[in-house]
């Protein structure tokens, strides 16, 4: 028997811990929980629930440490080993500590002085590195000398029992969380269907590409030569549309084939939750075996971050530098297990896990000089600061295509348009003191799109499998986030079907249409219709959101922003596209913003806003012709704008959004 002194000495780096644990978890989800973040749009008593169910795998993960540190030091008590063991004991505690305060000092410098762990560089970055090495020295040594003069056999009562009280508001916690079960209807699984070979599938898709401005599509400057050359093999959408005015709602809806209304993944921090995050077209092709990638960037659009959960096996560049990130082995271990509901019921305490160690893994690696922290907007919007540029994106493609055994699926999407700065390797239209912001360096952009499409093309074609894959190229919105056509392209195996659809196609038919040209029944959450056999419907509205930055008034200089609360939660504007015509209702629930809008309108239309508001007899709706559209229909079929206002209104309503306020 191990003496009570024996085991109290054990209980207090334990106990310590286990609370230390607590604070860090509590910490961080405080610093989520007060600010625009993955949680503002959970319930009060869901936001409770993360946070207090969060800590309890941190817990079992120490307890099991520390029982395994305690059978081997049992078995030598008192000996150099069981003192070493015990000594090695304390690191955990301290370890805990420093990354608690080195992320509260953080977070309080950089919202405070914008200084922080993020912007050290050289000398800074140095001393940072040795504060935290002193720190946590100076924490171990004093935890240690403090255990040390703890008087003898004393068991610190205060600390396990609040460790033992903590452990039981969670385990009361995880009893109240509801069942979610994915159910029977398997959410994203899909039989393998027998009788064919399952084709590779690209996706690749350039940010903000007009289709008014490829040569594909008619444009006058030659800046898809190489697409030009194979489009007669492909099945092109004359008129397509985006479904969400911004990166992320959009490629979500392009992987789902949800609207964003329904998934509510409407703007950053918004992501996936329940159900959402694991129906999709990845997670119903790695149901019949593909090896998948997604190439996006790493924190506007990613999938990890955006909640997909199940999808892909590789995202975006983690890890070491240059290294492609396993998607969490703890997700799959949730799903492939028979606790098929258990994925789904922890799903947000995952999602805030891989947060966390995030928000710590970047600071610690970049101390360690190792790898430096990111600036999330540079990494869209200025191409000299990406840490990933297009190339890289094509190499880790082509990459992955090589080592990876078939079939393959991949993502991928390029950021050389998305602007404002324009990126391209080679200036064609652009003079060279042209800004690049210009129409021709956005030109020039699209060029290089096109180069980059050659390459994946060309390399394909000379490993001798270009027949075998099924490839999208598309767009996830218009330049500058506008509700122009975008391109949308299929490339089927063996160039069947090809040809073109006149009526309007959407982003949300890919899915259905990938999943069609497999031979695998759509979904039914799956809200697309599949382009494969004929054309879809001129008049089904294709919805829209825009997600509520800022709108910036040029007569009165005023910058007002959207609400961001309930009920529309940073959803700005909803649009309908029927046929030609879009349908544009503002969902502002303020004076000021509706009168911002009229003068938009009238500006746009040259209409008298006094005038106008008769015309349209609902200040809410702007009606725009869809620029370039090839196939317009007759004015009659066409709803009046107050038709249209009742088609937005019900589709919000169907969807469970309060609409009283409108
Ligand atoms: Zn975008």
């Amino acid at each position: 028997m191990t003496a009570p002194s024996a085991l109290g000495r054990w209980q207090r780096p334990l106990c310590t811990t286990i609370v230390y644990a607590y604070v860090y978890v509590i910490l961080e989800w405080l610093f989520f929980a007060t600010k625009q973040s993955f949680l503002t749009r959970f319930s009060i008593l869901d936001q409770l629930l993360v946070g207090l169910i969060a800590p309890l795998p941190i817990a079992a993960c120490v307890a099991v440490a520390f029982g395994g540190l305690w059978a081997v030091a049992r078995l030598a008590p008192r000996s150099p080993l069981a003192n070493g063991l015990l000594w090695l004991s304390w690191w955990l505690p301290s370890g805990i500590a420093v990354a608690t305060l080195l992320l509260f000092f953080d977070t309080f410098t950089y919202t405070t002085f914008g200084v922080g762990v993020r912007t050290t560089e050289g000398g800074w970055r140095a001393a940072y590195s040795l504060g935290l090495l002193a720190c946590t020295v100076g924490v171990q040594v004093r935890m240690i000398r403090r255990s040390r003069t703890a008087p003898a056999g004393s068991v610190p009562r205060g600390l396990c029992t609040a460790a033992i009280a903590l452990i039981g508001v969670s385990l009361v916690a995880v009893s109240v969380r509801e069942t979610t079960c994915l159910g029977e209807d398997g959410t994203a699984s899909a039989t393998r269907p027998v009788q064919k070979r399952l084709p590779n599938i690209l996706i690749l898709s350039g940010d903000g590409l007009d289709a008014d401005s490829l040569s594909a599509y008619r444009y006058d400057r030659a800046t898809t030569p190489f697409l030009d050359s194979i489009k007669d093999q492909a099945l092109i959408c004359e008129n397509a549309l985006a479904n969400a005015s911004a990166t992320a709602p959009s490629i979500t809806a392009m992987l789902t084939g949800k609207l964003p209304t329904r998934t509510r993944l409407i703007y950053a921090p918004d992501i996936l939750v329940e159900r959402d995050s694991y129906e999709h077209l990845p997670g119903i092709l790695r149901s019949l075996g593909y090896r998948s990638l997604s190439i996006t960037d790493r924190i506007h659009a990613d999938v990890s971050r955006l909640n997909f959960r199940n999808a892909f096996d590789r995202v975006n560049f983690r890890g070491p530098p240059g290294g492609i990130e396993q998607t969490s082995g703890l997700d799959r271990l949730f799903l492939t297990s028979a606790t098929s509901c258990m994925g789904a019921r922890f799903a947000s305490e995952l999602y805030f896990h891989a947060r966390m160690r995030e928000r710590i893994s970047n600071r610690i690696l970049h101390l360690l000089w190792i790898r430096d922290m990111e600036d999330p907007m540079a990494e869209v919007v200025d191409p000299e600061q990406q840490s990933m540029g297009d190339a890289e994106r094509i190499t880790a493609v082509l990459d992955f295509i090589d080592v990876s055994e078939p079939p393959i699926f991949v993502h991928a999407h390029l950021y050389g348009t998305h602007g404002p700065l324009y990126a391209s390797r080679e200036a064609v239209f652009k003079a060279d003191d042209a800004p690049s912001y210009s129409t021709e360096a956005y030109d020039d952009a699209i060029l290089d799109f096109d180069r980059y499409m050659r390459q994946i093309f060309e390399h394909l074609k000379r490993a001798g499998g270009l027949e075998d894959w099924l490839i999208v190229v598309t767009s996830d919105h218009g330049k500058k986030w506008r509700s122009n056509r975008v391109p949308l392209l299929f490339f089927f195996p063996r160039a069947a079907p090809s040809g073109i659809r006149v009526n309007n196609c959407q982003l949300l038919d890919i899915a259905p249409t990938v999943l069609d040209a497999l031979g695998v029944p759509v979904p039914e959450w799956m809200q697309g219709r599949s382009l494969l056999v004929k054309e879809p419907d001129p008049l089904r509205p294709s919805f829209r959101i825009i997600p509520g930055a800022v709108e910036y008034d040029l007569e009165t200089q005023e910058v007002w922003k959207h609400e961001q609360g309930p009920p529309f939660h940073g959803m700005a504007f909803l649009s309908a596209t029927i046929c030609h015509k879009n349908y544009r209702m503002n969902l502002a629930l303020n004076e000021q913003s509706m009168r911002v809008m009229e003068r938009y309108r009238a500006k746009q239309t040259g209409v008298d806003p006094q005038q106008d508001r008769k015309l349209h007899r609902s200040g809410r709706i702007t009606v725009l012709p869809v620029k370039g559209h090839t196939g317009p229909c007759d004015p009659k079929e066409l709803p009046t704008p107050l038709e249209a206002q009742e088609i937005l209104t019900r589709h919000l309503e169907s969807n469970g959004y309060d609409t009283s306020g409108l």
